[in-house]
């Protein structure tokens, strides 16, 4: 029988258990990522240097604030430098609250890709994402661009029911930054779902899809829809954009789907975390079973009847 599983070439790596927002939709389950004995700079030096003579690709820092303490921003920057040295692509997601520090500590670090949640401008921003301060992402997002050592900036957006008539706006908003990527990403429900946060096909068909279309025509190549399999009850809109969109592959495992000139990507969690391995701040594997069976994730195997 053909192996189908492929050898996970994508280490995501949780540094902390905590983080200083309070975010209406925060999906963060501190289950498998809590507890006491933290990994040390050095285990982690050494995990990176044994993924990538496993021959790991992509490291990326992600879950709660990585940047929150003094202590997890040089983990994360001991994990970068030795990525890179060792030639892997290597980044981190954070809700911009520290990164004004951290770029101060490692003004020198090269680092592949920075990635900031961020829910759209000030009220929203702040409403969505409980004691964020819009001014102090903006400030972040601007330092990341203006620093030579930082490649990429994605801007990390989930469309709900609150914010999706700002898209237009808050990309505009942030256009005049050069080196800025928008990547728009379909809200999954989980069991602590905020209440009518969650989008009708028929609306992305009529009010979103036109206006990311728009948005791609004035920036192109920097607009990106991750389109979330879990996010929806049934397939029919995922069906209506493989029918009107043109695929795109990039290599043997992964394909763009160009659509109204934006990208979509078709994420499907299960095999996503099939094909990372997942660490917590103990260094931990946290193993998809344990994931699927204590938080939000049940959803994304299709476990969430009662909606
Ligand atoms: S910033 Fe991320 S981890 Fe922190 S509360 Fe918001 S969603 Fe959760």
């Amino acid at each position: 029988m053909p192996n189908t599983i492929k050898k996970p070439h994508i280490l995501l790596i949780a540094i902390n258990d905590k983080c200083n927002y309070k975010c209406l939709h925060c999906d963060c389950s501190p289950q498998h990522i809590s507890g006491n004995k933290k990994f040390s700079k050095k285990q982690w030096i050494k995990l990176i240097n044994d993924f990538a003579d496993y021959g790991g690709k992509i490291i990326s820092i992600i879950y709660k604030e990585p940047l929150l303490t003094i202590q997890s921003r040089k983990k994360v920057a001991a994990i970068i430098m030795t990525a890179k040295k060792k030639g892997l692509r290597c980044g981190f997601i954070n809700n911009g609250s520290k990164f004004k520090n951290f770029i101060q500590e490692w003004p020198n670090l090269k680092i592949d890709f920075v990635d900031f949640s961020i829910e759209g401008l000030k009220i929203n921003q702040e409403q969505i994402r409980i004691n964020s301060s819009f001014k102090s992402v903006e400030e972040s997002i601007c330092l990341a661009n203006k620093n030579k050592n930082v490649k990429q900036i994605n801007l990390i957006f989930t469309i709900n029911k609150l914010n999706y008539s700002e898209i237009k706006q808050f990309v505009n908003y942030f256009a005049r930054l050069n080196k800025i990527n928008y990547i728009f990403d379909t809200w999954i429900p989980y069991k602590n779902s905020p209440p009518n946060f969650g989008i009708s096909k028929e609306v992305y068909l009529k009010n979103i899809f036109p206006v990311l279309s728009s948005l791609g025509k004035k920036y192109p190549n920097r607009i990106i829809l991750d389109f979330f399999s879990s996010s929806f009850r049934n397939n029919g809109l995922f069906k209506n954009i493989q029918k009107n969109g043109k695929k795109i592959k990039l290599n043997t495992r992964d394909y763009l789907i160009k659509y109204k000139n934006f990208f979509i990507r078709y994420e499907n969690p299960l095999l996503l975390f099939q094909e990372a391995i997942i660490i917590s701040p103990q260094g931990k594997i946290i193993r998809r079973e344990a994931l699927n069976k204590f938080n939000y994730l049940q959803d994304n195997f299709g476990y969430f009847k009662n909606k």
